[in-house]
């Protein structure tokens, strides 16, 4: 089939892999001029993920670059450490940061499938025989399938959902990260500094001492700005933390050099039915939770599955994108729950900041909760579609 894939960070290169040796002819459109970089360190926790990376034939590669996870030193305004998480409390069981992961996607899924770089879906129009793809570019084309990939606001969404299929709820916070010179001489523990509804945190880049990476969240009512303005996001982010003590200061000052920069706000989409006829949605699109909900490894969980259900399917999309939902919809919506990445990184208050600092310092409590860490892999039965192992052709999807 000829298959359109909007996005190319996680979801859409992973599902572009598995579809391209499947032998369809896949096409990943993407906005951005070139692939993304920016983002923290995302993390697996649990064998179904490490048991896709596998499959996919990127789990050395990925190995090789990770970050090994590190610790979390909560601190007050003088440096003096407050509480501090041990690395597995964030990393899991593989920690690599999100460009490099979804670099290694590109580099393995390339060869078999097209990237277009900054263009975007502008109009497409369902029918009996396939999907009609208008782009921002002015190209012109029909595809077998759409697969919206495209994050949290996704273009395919937008255009093929009805509005009152789609519940997007706000959280209440909203992540920025971006990479700064390593001016402090950060190589251990990421530092954490907080004051009520705010957390800005400065954290070791492992490839490059000489820089690091910023990791700010805060508490907001949804704003109003332009997702593609950095300019106008970057200002947001100097009148939420202008002003503040610690290393804020420096930390803002490498803010307007940026060229990258990771702005979101966290929140939760659902949507009634991941698929139309012919467009299916896929991670963040269809069932994102932004941040702190295990979505880079349902992302890379889904793109199997759908691409197994398809190739089981022989062709029969609806039937496959129905499975694809059924066997995904309950884990998905479990972790989902689990997003309250905002209000832990960033309590509203100072007694809520100070209670979760005097809680987790005590061992018995951070034992707990990281028992408690989500782990998908009790929430779903990956099934055994054997697409391509290690003894597969590239080329083809092998079924069991
Ligand atoms: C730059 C960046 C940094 C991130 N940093 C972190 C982080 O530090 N921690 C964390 O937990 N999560 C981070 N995330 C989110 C994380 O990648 C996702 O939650 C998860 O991996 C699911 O991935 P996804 O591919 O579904 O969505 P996303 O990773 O959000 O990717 C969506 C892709 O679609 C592209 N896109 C958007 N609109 C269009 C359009 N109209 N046409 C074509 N393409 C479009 C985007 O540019 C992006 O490349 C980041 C995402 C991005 C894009």
């Amino acid at each position: 089939m000829k298959i359109l894939v909007s996005g190319a960070s996680v979801a859409g290169p992973s599902v572009a892999l598995w579809l391209g040796r499947a032998g369809h002819d896949v096409t990943v459109v993407e906005i951005a001029p070139a692939l993304r970089q920016g983002g923290y360190a995302v993390d697996f926790r649990g064998d179904v993920f490490t048991t896709v990376l596998d499959r996919m034939r990127v789990l050395d590669d990925l190995r090789a670059l990770q970050t090994g996870g590190n610790a979390m030193r909560f601190v007050d305004e003088s440096g003096r450490k407050l509480m501090r998480l041990p690395a597995e409390f964030a990393g899991g069981e593989l920690e690599v940061l999100r460009a490099d992961l979804s670099r290694v996607l590109y580099e393995h899924s390339r060869a078999q499938a097209a990237y277009r770089f900054g263009d975007s879906i502008a109009w497409l129009r369902e029918h009996p025989g396939g999907v009609e793809v208008r782009f921002e570019s002015g190209v012109e084309e029909t595809y077998d399938l759409v697969i919206g990939a495209d994050g949290m606001h996704s273009v395919v969404r937008r255009l093929a959902w009805p509005a009152d299929q789609v519940v997007e709820r706000h959280l209440e916070y909203y992540v920025a990260g971006w990479e700064v010179p390593n001016t402090l001489g950060i190589s251990g523990d990421t530092l954490m500094y907080n004051v009520p509804g705010k957390l800005a945190s400065v954290g070791a880049d492992r490839r490059d001492p000489a820089l690091a990476q910023t990791l700010f969240v805060f508490k907001s009512p949804r704003l109003q700005y332009n997702r593609r303005d950095l300019d106008e996001q970057k200002a947001i982010l100097q009148e939420q933390f202008g002003g503040l003590g610690w290393h804020v200061p420096e930390l803002l000052e490498a803010l307007p050099a940026a060229t990258e920069l990771y702005f979101d706000s966290i929140s939760r989409v659902r949507v009634e039915r991941w698929s139309t006829e012919r467009i299916v949605l896929l991670g963040d699109a269809g069932y994102g939770a932004t941040f702190g909900a295990l979505g880079t490894g349902t992302a890379v969980v889904g793109a199997y599955v759908l691409a197994g259900e398809l190739a089981q399917a022989r062709g029969d999309f609806r039937t496959a994108f129905a499975r694809y939902e059924a066997t995904l919809r309950k884990a998905v919506s479990t972790t989902q729950d689990g997003s309250r990445a905002g209000s832990f990184l960033a309590p509203a208050t100072r007694f809520g900041i100070a209670a979760r600092n005097r809680i987790l310092d005590i061992p018995f409590f951070l034992n707990q909760m990281l028992k408690m860490a989500q782990n998908m892999s009790e929430l779903i039965e990956l099934p055994a579609y054997s697409i391509d192992t290690a003894s597969g052709q590239q080329g083809e999807l092998v079924e069991e």
